[in-house]
């Protein structure tokens, strides 16, 4: 098969890549490489069977032609993460918004099956964990631009279903909870890559507020396997799913899991979230993924736990790769 993946210079994007192409399929890449990078795909743009087009998804024409010569397509080009957008509010907003209209248009018109990444951001500040996907969007004022991120993904999951309902679109929308891995770069303010490499330089764990906050971490690679069984599954079109795990963990803690980890000498401190984060910003107190929906379907469980994934990520970082900026 052909598959398009937008952003596929990107974290997930690369790895999904990856796997495509080793399973001897074809994948034309789009990326603007705002976030993503070339190192990321370096390794296999030399196999005839990729093609790389860097470009934006708001190049209606491009994405027209690039999905009319694809069997699949996985969209997840967009701008993000709450930093990035914090940064470049306008380009945010029209990218995830107009270039997802671009890709749910295009694929409407040459009857292309799609899956879109949203993300856990939308269930914004519900307190309600786990969250299933049918929980309440809860977020805050437009004057706090953070909100903006979590806006752009409910409405392209809105224009999804949109498309779904009335051009009869077949799409699958996967949220996304906190994905982590090898590759991943500490330049977005993720905090696992951050952490490995503050403890392997040697330098403090810097924890944001008490550390109390908790998230629950999946491995890009259980990630993929996730969104291959619901593309493989008729029943996941027109449908959302929670892609995540459920292994609760304060921040606190994977400070010191990550010191243990990599046997570092590095303190752990605490910095005032008025420090380190912008006016009016707000964490998230709990993010827990209801992922029954996901399982029921497709059987889907986690493969690798918290420990492995840290071990996993210290491992790329002493490899000497460097993620990709
Ligand atoms: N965080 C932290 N130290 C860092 C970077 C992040 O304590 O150096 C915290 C951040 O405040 C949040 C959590 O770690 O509470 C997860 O942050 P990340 O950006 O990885 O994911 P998200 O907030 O989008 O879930």
């Amino acid at each position: 098969m052909r598959f398009l993946v937008t952003g596929g210079c990107g974290f997930i994007g690369s790895h999904l890549v990856a796997r495509l192409v080793n399973n001897g399929h074809y994948v034309t890449i789009l990326d603007d490489l705002s976030t993503g990078s070339l190192d990321n795909v370096v390794s296999f743009l030399t196999r005839p069977q990729v093609e790389l087009f860097i470009d934006t998804i708001l190049n209606a024409s491009l994405v027209e032609e690039l999905v009319r010569r694809s069997d699949f397509v996985y969209h997840l080009a967009a701008v993000v993460g709450v930093k990035k957008v914090l940064d470049n509010p306008i380009e945010s907003i029209l990218v995830n918004v107009h270039g997802t209209n671009n890709v749910l248009k295009s694929c409407t018109h040459w009857h292309r099956p799609l899956l879109l990444t949203s993300t856990s951001e939308i269930y914004g500040k519900n307190t309600a964990v786990p969250f299933t996907e049918d929980a309440d969007i809860i977020i805050g004022t437009t004057t706090k631009r953070r909100w903006s991120y979590a806006c752009t993904k409910a409405l392209d999951e809105f224009l999804a279903f949109a498309y779904a309902e009335e051009e009869k679109l077949k799409v699958i929308i996967v949220r996304l909870f906190n994905t982590v891995g090898p590759g991943q770069s500490p330049h977005y303010g993720m905090v696992l890559p951050r952490f490995v490499k503050q403890a392997l330089a040697g330098q403090p764990l810097t924890v944001f507020g008490d550390g109390q906050q908790t998230r629950c971490f999946l491995h890009v690679d259980d990630a993929l396997t996730a969104m291959e069984k619901l593309a493989s599954s008729a029943k996941a079109y027109g449908e959302v799913f929670n892609v995540g795990s459920q292994e609760e963990v304060t921040i606190g803690q994977l400070a010191h899991l990550v010191k243990e980890l990599t046997c570092s000498p590095s303190e752990i401190i605490f910095l005032p979230p008025e420090k380190v984060y912008p006016v009016g910003f707000e964490d998230m107190g709990r993010r827990v993924p209801d992922i029954s929906k996901l399982t029921g379907l497709t059987g889907f469980q986690p493969k690798k736990n918290l420990r492995d994934i840290v071990t996993d990520t210290i491992a790329y970082f002493r490899s000497g790769k460097s993620p990709a900026l």
